[in-house]
């Protein structure tokens, strides 16, 4: 292309190559090292931190794992704890390398003008080129989601076939690609117009957002899942006991049947308006004692009381605004910085879509100390509500010990993960917590 060794940055050529370029494989294998060098980090940090035994004062407490779970549970607890440890950041590192190589491998670009050749209408050329990052993103992702599946059948926390787990992931897929279609038609119609799009985009995922936190959970999760009345007339009053105190409006409780798939133990409150849904696990139901049940669903309704969803809702709608500004200015930033293997001469360039979305995960991934933060506040007041309502924070112990023997989760995480992964309290601060809660309702 240059006939002397002479550069000029400034030009682009007038067609982009359909083969990776140099730059973008030499991007690639600096990314790879990157990635090597931080789950090496990351790994070893994790190993030394789940060696730390447990601090002198909470020994042969109700904190301390030992008085409630057999050595070699509280061993094989650390061990998957550490995995899924790593796993969180493997899981990001692995997004960021999918969506550098869909753009270095030109592969996004190629697929972007392959199309062009092939269907006319854009209508329909769209669709087809989000089919292929979202079938090229599943496929990438592939192993790393059967690494994860397999390792929670064999420390015991997932109950899912292989069928059924593979079932999921087609569900997933088809969720994915809806999503991706329909946001993905909004931003690079937005984008198009240019100016200050990305405010615009803010306004519109307003509703979007109302919609996943509101509508989500009573629409689309029973997709996945199986509701029902709750069977046990005598735990349905001793619950709705507990509402009344409370003075929220609950007529029923439901429970959903997640035992086909974990034996995580977990219960919600969702609904808006007139009255609210209470959905108890039927992990829990197998594994808790009413007591215990009852004081799971008071921290819930703790939230509902607190209105921690409104709360979130609204927090969520804050940080959609800052995500989108700073993106957009990340975004141009990295289109101008990597050009030379990129070849998106407009920001509305469909090959553009793998740079939104690792811009979208990296900021996620910074954010997520802060937003965890948050979420373990809300949690810890949602915890305390709980015990003042019922008085009974000898079931909360309890419960949280048998959550810690379900879950094969460490009741003492390094700090690195709590800030990273801990939306809620750790398990052992939870008890002790408990074990000194304040009877006021706060
Ligand atoms: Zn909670």
């Amino acid at each position: 292309m240059n006939r002397s060794s002479h550069r000029t940055p400034n030009r682009q050529p007038s067609r982009p190559p359909n083969r990776p370029t140099q730059r973008g494989v030499r991007a690639f294998r600096k990314y790879m090292l990157f990635f090597l060098l931080a789950t090496g980090t990351i790994g070893a940090y994790l190993w030394i931190a789940y060696r730390t035994p447990l601090a002198e004062a909470l020994a042969n407490t109700a904190a301390d794992p030992r008085t409630f779970l057999s050595e070699a549970d509280v061993a094989r607890a650390a061990s998957y704890s550490m995995l899924r440890d790593l796993l969180f950041f493997v899981g990001y590192f692995w997004e960021w390398g999918m969506l550098l190589w869909l753009m270095t491998s030109g592969y996004a670009r190629t697929l972007s003008q392959g199309l062009k050749g092939l269907i006319g209408s854009v209508w329909l050329r769209f669709p087809a080129y989000i089919a292929g990052i979202a079938a090229a993103l599943f496929a990438l992702g592939l192993p790393l989601r059967l690494l994860s599946y397999s390792i929670s059948r064999n420390y015991d926390v997932s109950t899912l076939s292989f069928g059924g787990w593979w079932r999921d992931q087609w569900v997933q897929l088809a969720v994915d690609y809806a999503l991706m279609l329909a946001v993905g038609a909004v931003v690079f119609a937005l984008a198009r117009k240019g100016g200050t799009w990305w405010f615009r985009l803010w306004l519109l995922s307003i509703p979007f957002l109302v919609f996943l936190m509101f509508i989500r959970p009573v629409a689309i999760d029973p997709l996945f899942t199986k509701y029902e009345r709750l069977s046990d007339p005598a735990l349905e009053h001793a619950v709705l006991e507990m509402t009344a105190k409370a003075g929220v409006p609950a007529e029923r409780v439901f429970e959903a049947n997640y035992s086909k798939k974990t034996n995580a133990i977990n219960a919600y409150v969702d609904g808006i308006g007139p009255s609210l849904r209470i959905v108890i696990w039927d992990t829990a139901l197998h594994k808790l004692t009413a007591e215990e049940i009852v004081v799971l669903t008071a921290h819930e309704v703790g939230h509902y009381v607190k209105k921690h969803l409104q709360w979130s809702a609204a927090g969520g709608v804050a940080s959609m605004f800052f995500l989108l500004w700073i993106g957009n200015k990340a975004y141009r930033f990295a289109l101008k910085r990597w050009r030379s293997f990129l070849f998106i001469r407009h920001p509305a360039d469909w090959p553009g879509l793998p740079l939104m979305l690792l811009v979208v995960s990296v900021l996620t991934f910074v954010t997520t100390p802060l937003t965890s933060a948050v979420s373990r506040n809300a949690e810890l007041e949602a915890d305390r509500y709980a015990y003042a309502l019922t008085g009974d924070a000898d079931a909360a112990v309890t419960m949280y010990q048998k959550l810690a023997a379900s879950s094969r989760g460490t009741l003492y995480p390094p700090a690195l993960t709590y800030w990273f992964r801990y939306t809620h309290p750790s398990l052992g601060d939870r008890i002790t917590e408990a074990l000194d809660y304040d009877r006021t309702l706060p």
